[in-house]
């Protein structure tokens, strides 16, 4: 007898940090197709910060949600009785815009009699190189954005171990107060990137913090306040802008190269012997850095992979996706939960309630 597939259509809603996002996506035998996928930045809203402002980032959300989730379910054609459920991002994240993204799904969910999920961030990006159908459990996953820095062995669908992380700023973070050091803007990551191209890497000695210990804990702080001191004792004209943004690049590209190194030795690839490397992440668009990566997965018998930028940073379509993939084998996904396997409670507690300006730790990064 031959087995009916069965299609689950979802609707995620992603809110958490400076993208308000919706996406509407399919999941037939465990294979996904992105049906409609609608991101919205803020850069623009908070670049006069030099970063994320949490309160800035919470009134965007509740004058986009409504718009981003009918500019979704309109690119999608179809009408929410069609959809078996709705997803959002339940944290980690800024709590004004995960609760403006929690009520509006939940809204949804009820008018339409449909199932609601809670979906944790982390997950989300945990399965995002899933998006594009070619990376099978299990993988070797780098984090790298502008409030996660850590490595996530992906064993399968609700079966995740951190194997390492930053002890104080992620890295996107670091290039973020880089280029604020340098009067470079907001997001500082390609303008950091641009300068470094046409400098000299050896021309400043930065530190690179944690390198000769063992374990994959990572630090950027120190080297971050190193680029501040050297700009400060420095007479800093345009030449020597570029060489210490390259200096900095390179110091972010041998740490996160070293420890990706001795994440893969210690990666059990399983039965199928392919070992299996995700990048994903703002950071994650660093040509340097993707080189560098590639170059060690090749030394490590290992396949990169990077998702497209688009699904390597915030979206909804990670969130849907999580949402179905639960949906489609119950009992295996514990929302609530995040990858490294402490409840939502224990991380709130961890979590400082400030603001965050620019500078200021991101209140979602403590806690990972
Ligand atoms: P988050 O939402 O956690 O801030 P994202 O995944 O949206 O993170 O990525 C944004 C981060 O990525 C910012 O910190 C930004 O500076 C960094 N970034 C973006 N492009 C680059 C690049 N080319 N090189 C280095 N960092 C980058
Ligand atoms: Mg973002």
């Amino acid at each position: 007898m031959q087995r009916m597939s069965k299609t689950l259509t979802v609707l995620g809603i992603e809110t958490s940090c400076d993208e308000t996002a919706a996406a509407v996506l399919r999941l037939t035998d465990g294979r996904a197709e992105l049906v409609s996928d609608v991101i919205r930045t803020q850069l623009k809203e908070h670049a006069p910060y030099l970063g994320v402002v949490p309160e800035i980032a919470a009134r965007a959300h509740a004058e986009l949600a409504d718009l981003t989730v009918k500019a979704a379910m309109h690119d999608a054609g179809i009408s929410y009785s069609e959809l078996d459920g709705i997803a959002a991002t339940s944290g980690p994240g800024l709590i004004g815009g995960v609760l403006v993204g929690m009520m509006t799904g939940k809204a949804i969910a009820q008018a339409a009699g449909k199932p609601f999920i809670a979906v944790n961030h982390l997950e989300g990006h945990a399965l995002s190189p899933r998006l594009g159908n070619d990376c099978p459990f299990p993988y070797l996953l780098l984090l790298v954005s502008g409030g996660h820095c850590q490595f996530l062995e992906v064993r399968g669908l609700g079966d995740y171990r951190r194997l390492g992380s930053t002890i104080d700023d992620a890295v996107g973070e670091a290039f973020d107060k880089t280029a604020k050091t340098l009067g470079l803007g907001f997001p500082g990551g390609p303008a950091v990137e641009r300068l470094a191209e046409g400098g000299n890497p050896a021309a400043f000695a930065l530190p690179r913090p944690l390198l000769n210990r063992p374990g994959l804990d990572m630090s950027f702080a120190g080297l971050k306040t190193a680029v501040a001191r050297a700009a400060a004792e420095d007479t800093m004209n345009d030449d020597r802008m570029r060489d210490l943004c390259a200096s900095f690049q390179i110091a972010v590209t041998d740490i996160l190269a070293t420890k990706a190194a001795l994440a893969l030795e210690a990666f059990d690839p399983g039965e199928d012997g392919t070992k299996r490397f995700v990048v994903a992440g703002g950071v994650a668009a660093n040509k340097a850095i993707r080189a560098a990566l590639d170059d060690v997965a090749k030394a490590a018998g290992a396949r990169l992979i990077a998702p497209p930028l688009r699904h390597c940073t915030d979206n909804a379509a990670m969130i849907a996706l999580a949402r179905a993939l639960s949906k489609a084998r119950p009992g295996t996904l514990a929302p609530g939960r995040d990858p490294a396997g402490r409840s939502m409670k224990q991380r709130q507690n961890q979590r400082p309630s400030t603001e965050r300006a620019a500078g200021a730790p991101r209140p979602d990064q403590a806690a990972f």
